[in-house]
Parts: structure tokens; C-alpha cells; sequence
């Protein structure tokens, strides 16, 4: 068996370990003669499956009491229409930053719903720079405001966390959940799609201060409600339970790594040697502000965007794919998340050196 290094934005690899166990535990789940896909969600042995997981995730990332933590379905992008529905809370404006391809979906559902105001965009920049808060036009009484903390398409992650005081701090974590250390409790709800850095597709992670749940307008679908999803322990229907268990797993193969402090120190070493690849060379660039580089997501451009096909190619030999950058960024991006092995981005380092040797 061969595996490649897949630097796919997501869905993205998973840990080797992970897909060994779930292997391993495929036809029989701990003696229970059953694939863990085969099992009710109300039996038994799901249930504690379900807890289990639960319980390590908010072992790693600290999370505190006053939490629920919502495993749902139906994606990161099924949250941009819940917020507005759950947390106007009888106000009508929220307050958006604009960072990005993701942050202008996220503020096109809300327009439906709501007011939205622009705290500030950096669309002018082509998405290359996160200002500071100082700077941002915020609204004293908005309802909460919204922010992606990482930026998937153009690489852009915020250097610091927005003190928004008592205006509740929503946070799209899709592509940077569990990358390192963060303090649950400045944010009022976190919410994340697996398919990056928790698990496989099709499970959405949410997790919510108690205080903002309860408050859904009338008209939310009951899918979207957290206090339903919230007081059915996330089993008001069937949740994606295959995905719930291998994220169960991918947590306590993050435990093993020293938690989210040792998965930080990786992270941060994987991207710092591809950036450093990447400044050194007069071939390769990147357009984002050096404080705000997101240590998930590496767009770079080749000097010569003739030579993005042969790059490519030459990358598979070595078994280096999916490093096609976003068709509105062009070149390359190489996404490293946590379970990319530091050899990949060795790999690619070394690789794009020979390559820039050869035709630069
Ligand atoms: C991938 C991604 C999404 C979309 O997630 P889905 O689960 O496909 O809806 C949203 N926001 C960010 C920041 C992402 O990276």
C-alpha cells in the first residue's frame, strides 16, 4: 500500500492510525458483532460511543461547563442560516468581518434574516490581510458578531482574537478547529465542518455558550434550532454516527500527540519550514501579510503560471496531490493540517526545490 500526501483543502486526510482502528473495528466493534454504522443510535454501545467523544473533545480544547457541544449534520454552510435564526434574539443587525470567500457566504445567508453590517472588509486587498480591531465600524447593540478565523481559499488567519465585549464572538473554525490552543471562552459558539481537521464529511461540530441557546426565532426549522439538537444530546434524529465515532477517534489520537499544545507545535514547524521554502526562493510567493499567513492553507505561485501543470505533475511522482490552488487565488495551495505528516511538507519543500533548480 502506498498513500499519497493529499494537501486537499478538505475533505483531507486523516491520521493513519485513525483509519487503521476504524479498520480494525469495521465488521465488529468491540465485540459487539456490528459495524459501529450498523448500531442504533439509542443502543447501548453507541451511546457510549457518543459520550466518549464528546467528552475528549472537550478535554482537549478545555471547553467550559456552560458549553453544549452539538454534533449535527448538514455542514458549516448549514450554520451561516442557523446563527441569524438562533441568535438574533429579537435584535435586528449582526455585525460581519469580511475576510474572505467564506466570511461572503456566511453575510449572504444572514442578509436574508437580518441587517448586516460590514465591520470591515478586505476585499480591496484581494483577501490578503486582516485589519486590526481598532479600526473595524462595530455596532454597540449588534446581536453578535461573526468572524472565520481562517480564511481556507486565500490563506489568511487572524493573529488575534476580537475582543467584542458583550456582544456574543461567533467563529467559523471549519479549517482551524483543534490546530492549537484557543480560549473557548471568549467565543459565545464555535461551530466547525468535520471534514478538515475533526473527521470525515457530514458531521458539524457546534459548540455554544448555554446562555445563547433558547432563543430561536418561530420560523427556524427545528434541523437548525440548538435547543432542540441541544436537549436531545444532538439525537433529535439520526446523527451522523460513522462520522461521530471517527472523529471520537481522531480526538484521542490528538491526545496522544500532547493535546492541542503538542498539535500546535507540529503545526507551527510544518508551516513555518514550507513559508521559509517559500521566502527563500525568488520563483515561489505567497500575497498574504506575514502576521496574518494561515499555518492551515499555503496558496503559493509559481513564478511562471505555465509551469502549474508540469509542477503538478512532477509533485505526483513524488506523491505529492491535490495541490491545485482555488480557481479565484490560481497556482498552488498546499493545506496542512493536522494529520498531514511533517514528512509530506518535507516532501513538498524538497520537491519544489529541485523543481525551481530545474526551471526557474
Ligand atoms: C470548508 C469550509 C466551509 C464549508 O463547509 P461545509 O461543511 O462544506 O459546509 C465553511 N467555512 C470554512 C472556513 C471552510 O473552510
Amino acid at each position: 500500500m502506498t498513500r499519497k500526501y493529499n494537501f486537499s483543502a478538505g475533505p483531507a486526510m486523516l491520521p493513519l492510525e485513525v483509519l487503521e482502528q476504524a479498520k480494525a473495528a469495521m465488521l465488529d466493534w468491540n465485540g459487539s458483532g456490528m459495524s459501529v454504522m450498523e448500531m442504533s443510535h439509542r443502543g447501548k454501545e453507541y451511546m457510549s460511543i457518543a459520550a466518549e467523544a464528546e467528552a475528549d473533545l472537550r478535554e482537549i480544547m478545555a471547553i467550559p461547563d456552560n458549553y453544549k457541544v452539538l454534533f449535527l449534520q448538514g455542514g458549516a454552510s448549514s450554520q451561516f442560516a442557523a446563527i441569524p435564526l438562533n441568535l438574533l434574539r429579537g435584535k435586528d443587525s449582526a455585525d460581519y468581518v469580511n475576510t474572505g470567500a467564506w466570511s461572503k457566504k456566511a453575510i449572504a445567508e444572514a442578509n436574508r434574516y437580518c441587517s448586516v453590517n460590514v465591520v470591515s472588509s478586505t476585499e480591496d486587498t484581494k483577501f490578503t490581510t486582516v485589519r486590526p480591531y481598532e479600526s473595524w465600524d462595530t455596532n454597540p447593540d449588534a446581536a453578535y458578531l461573526h468572524y472565520t478565523p481562517n480564511e481556507t481559499i486565500a490563506g489568511v488567519e487572524f493573529p488575534f482574537i476580537p475582543e467584542t465585549g458583550d456582544v456574543p464572538l461567533i467563529a467559523d473554525m471549519s479549517s482551524s478547529i483543534l490546530s492549537r490552543p484557543i480560549d473557548v471562552s471568549k467565543f459565545g459558539m464555535i461551530y466547525a465542518g468535520a471534514q478538515k481537521n475533526i473527521g470525515p464529511a457530514g458531521l458539524t461540530i457546534v459548540i455554544i455558550r448555554e446562555d445563547l441557546v433558547g432563543h430561536a426565532m418561530d420560523v427556524c426549522p427545528a434541523m437548525l434550532n440548538y435547543d432542540i439538537h441541544g436537549s436531545n444530546d444532538s439525537m433529535y434524529n439520526t446523527p451522523p454516527t460513522y462520522a461521530w465515532y471517527l472523529a471520537g477517534l481522531v480526538f484521542k489520537w490528538i491526545k496522544e500527540k500532547g493535546g492541542l499544545e503538542g498539535i500546535a507545535e507540529i503545526n507551527a514547524r510544518k508551516a513555518a519550514k514550507l513559508y521559509d521554502a517559500i521566502d527563500a526562493s525568488d520563483f515561489y510567493s505567497n500575497p498574504v501579510d506575514k502576521d496574518c499567513r494561515s499555518k492551515m492553507n499555503v496558496p503559493f505561485i509559481l513564478g511562471n503560471s505555465e509551469l502549474d501543470g508540469t509542477f503538478l505533475e512532477e509533485a505526483a511522482t513524488r506523491g505529492l496531490v491535490t495541490l491545485k490552488g482555488h480557481r479565484s487565488v490560481g497556482g498552488m495551495r498546499a493545506s496542512i493540517y493536522n494529520a498531514m505528516p511533517e514528512e509530506g511538507v518535507d516532501t513538498l519543500v524538497e520537491m519544489m526545490t529541485d523543481f525551481e533548480k530545474k526551471y526557474g
